[in-house]
């Protein structure tokens, strides 16, 4: 196996991000406790970013 997108679907050795009880994404990082989305967990704001869509 190779590099590339195929391989991304064998990369199933447990889940790294689970939904967030802030955003709803499934963007809470269990190991680190933070929320890649909102920010949830890392700071009390909502993490936003010019450009990032949002909606
Ligand atoms: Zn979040």
């Amino acid at each position: 196996m190779g590099k590339g997108t195929p391989s991304m679907g064998k990369r199933s050795s447990g889940k790294s991000h689970i939904p967030c009880r802030r955003c709803g994404r499934s963007a809470y990082n269990i190991v680190k406790g933070t929320c890649a989305s909102c920010g949830y967990g890392k700071t009390t704001r909502i993490r936003s970013y010019s450009w990032a869509k949002q909606h």
